[in-house]
């Protein structure tokens, strides 16, 4: 099974996306993550996308595509995946085209408000990946992850003016590909507002899975 997620930042892509793949044991590629293992790593791209992402403009389309060009090849990719936040532009939707066909593309929908409020409160493990909510999916321990013992972390981008900035991005930059994707008979609306097990019901029952 082959899947894109879309939908703003802060919709639940990302823990969505975690649960499925484990469920279907398909593979999860989060280009934000590789992004932030990039940057983390002090490699050349991660130097080179570390300013764009912390002001949370998008990474140029050619790097985006060409790193997930290589990520698509790697062997536990094929027997599925998610794309989780890409494509996030119509020109990385058209090269995705050329390099792999998908069964579906699941847009996650949630209010501004919502959308804040998740983002504001969202904690992330910089050791494990794992990510948490202040209010909505506290830690065992406040600051500290359930998974690994490491301390938590706010991203720079999920500071208020750089939120600001992605919600206007989102809108003019990945929008778009709502109509993209309904056009080619593969989008699937899954609202994101309800509770993590609603929603993840709601997903599987939309992609009509056990
Ligand atoms: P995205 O990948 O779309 O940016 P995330 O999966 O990182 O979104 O979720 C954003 C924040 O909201 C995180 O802090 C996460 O723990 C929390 N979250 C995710 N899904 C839900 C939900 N259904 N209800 C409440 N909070 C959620
Ligand atoms: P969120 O779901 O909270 O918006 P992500 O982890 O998906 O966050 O992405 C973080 C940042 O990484 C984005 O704001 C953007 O700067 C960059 N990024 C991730 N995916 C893409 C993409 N497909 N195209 C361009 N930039 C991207
Ligand atoms: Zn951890």
């Amino acid at each position: 099974m082959k899947l894109i997620f879309l939908g703003p930042p802060g919709a639940g892509k990302g823990t969505m996306a975690k649960r499925l793949a484990k469920d279907r044991k398909i593979a999860h590629i989060s280009t934000g993550d590789l992004f932030r293992e990039a940057i983390a790593r002090e490699s050349e791209l991660g130097l080179e996308v570390k300013a764009i992402i912390e002001r949370g403009d998008l990474v140029p389309d050619s790097l985006t595509i060409q790193l997930v060009a290589e990520r698509i090849k790697a062997g536990d990719c094929a027997g599925g995946f998610i794309l989780d936040g890409f494509p996030r532009t119509i020109g990385q939707a058209e090269a995705l085209e050329k390099l792999v066909g998908v069964d579906a593309a699941v847009n996650f929908g949630l209010s501004d408000e919502e959308l804040v409020r998740r983002l504001s409160g969202r904690r992330l493990c910089p050791a494990c990946g794992r990510t948490f909510h202040v209010d909505f999916m506290p830690p065992q321990v406040p600051d500290l992850c359930d998974s690994c013992g490491a301390g938590l972390i706010v991203r720079k981008d999920d500071q208020i003016d750089s939120i600001r900035n992605r919600l206007s991005v989102y809108q003019k930059q990945t929008e778009p590909l709502i109509g993209f994707y309904s056009r080619r008979g593969l989008l699937k609306n899954v609202d994101g507002a309800p509770a993590p097990e609603a929603v993840f019901s709601a997903l599987k029952k939309t992609l009509a899975l056990p």
